[in-house]
């Protein structure tokens, strides 16, 4: 997908039955304010039972954050409104581990959810918004369902941003290699590959929306397609390393990030994949939070009874947490792994 910084383009009415199945902010605060006028339309009933709390009270109190993001971006406050000066440096939306002993509070006005602990899965908006515009040296940092509220992920203009903070991508958020050597800050193969694989889905279904899906924009060269998606799985034999990948990287993506497990258990095959386990169907809609929610809860589990046999399934208390099949286990637990940059060699940290 071509990356795009313009104001999200109305849906086409044809396709409504989609846009019904992704969330849309813009909708949201619409319906709140019919809501209000019809509050006004009843106004005197109300003031007669005296039941109304304030009817006229309009305003989102997080509107005011919304449109300052989107200044931040580049982009006009709402619609018709000015463009603003462009930033100097594009700002993006790095995922990444709250690293030891640097416990933050969330950005967002309001927040409830108390400070960002260490090992939680954050945002952090870099550069963040009352930072110096030319360099990447400084962050605003959100619990991800909190950037939610302000960011709208079924535009491209925010989606384009997303950044999981890998062993590659760390100098791009300013980072040094000192810094991250040892897993700080960096995700764990998991989560890399389910936000990257969900950005995918969700762009598809952003131009699919907006009448311009070209299944070319998104056609990998062979080799590289069959290691992102077939790797792990029984049928896979790489034919040779695709041309892009130095070893290491080739290797990291072939075994400890590969999306699929399989095994015999018990007389019968059983393959498993990370993209069908938490992605969902064919969506890639849902919100990342929830994704990743999802992710965290599993990889508790599997890490839960590290005594337990390794022919049983692993269950929760949770009713919402699926019970986890051997081979569930053994696949979350491998990308549990935090892949860090090669320094000589190929450093692995586990989680917890
Ligand atoms: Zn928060």
């Amino acid at each position: 997908m071509a990356p795009s910084i313009d104001y999200p383009a109305p849906l086409p009415l044809s396709l409504s039955a989609l846009s019904n199945s992704i969330p849309q902010k813009q909708a949201t605060i619409n319906v709140s304010v019919v809501e209000i006028i019809e509050d006004d339309a009843s106004q005197d009933q109300s003031q007669r039972d005296s039941l109304s709390p304030h009817p006229q009270e309009p305003i989102d109190p997080l509107n005011t954050e919304r449109q300052r993001l989107r200044n931040h971006l580049g982009l006009p406050a709402e619609r018709g409104a000015p463009v603003p000066e462009q930033p100097r440096i594009q700002p993006l939306f790095f995922i990444e581990r709250v690293p030891d002993s640097r416990a933050v509070s969330c950005s967002l006005p309001g927040c409830t959810h108390g400070s960002l602990q260490p090992g939680e899965l954050r945002l952090a908006l870099n550069p963040g918004m009352g930072g110096d515009m030319w360099f990447r040296s400084s962050s605003d940092y959100y619990h991800i369902p909190c950037f939610e509220l302000l960011a709208d992920f079924t535009s491209p203009a925010y989606l384009d941003r997303i950044q999981p903070l890998t062993r590659n991508t760390f100098k791009l958020r300013g980072l040094k290699p000192s810094s991250v050597f040892d897993g700080s800050y960096l995700l764990t193969g998991g989560v890399e590959r389910l936000i990257l694989e969900w950005k995918v889905t969700r762009g598809k279904a952003i131009d699919k929306r907006d009448g311009v899906f070209d299944e070319r924009m998104y056609k990998l060269e062979e080799s590289i397609h069959e290691l992102l998606y077939r790797a792990g799985s029984r049928a896979y034999r790489p034919v040779r390393r695709p041309g892009l990948l130095d070893q290491f990287e080739f290797y990291t993506l072939f075994k400890t990030l590969a999306p699929n497990e399989f095994e015999y258990t018990g007389g019968r095959k059983e393959e498993w994949n990370l993209f069908g386990s938490f992605l969902g169907e064919e969506d890639g809609v849902h919100d990342l939070s929830g994704m990743l929610e999802r992710w965290e809860k599993a990889v508790t589990l599997a890490w839960q009874d590290t005594g337990a046999s390794s022919s049983a399934s692993v269950s929760s208390d949770d009713e919402d947490q699926p019970a986890l099949t051997p081979t569930a286990v053994k696949a979350i637990r491998r990308l549990s792994a935090i892949p860090t940059p090669q320094v000589g060699f190929n450093r692995l940290s586990s989680y917890p």
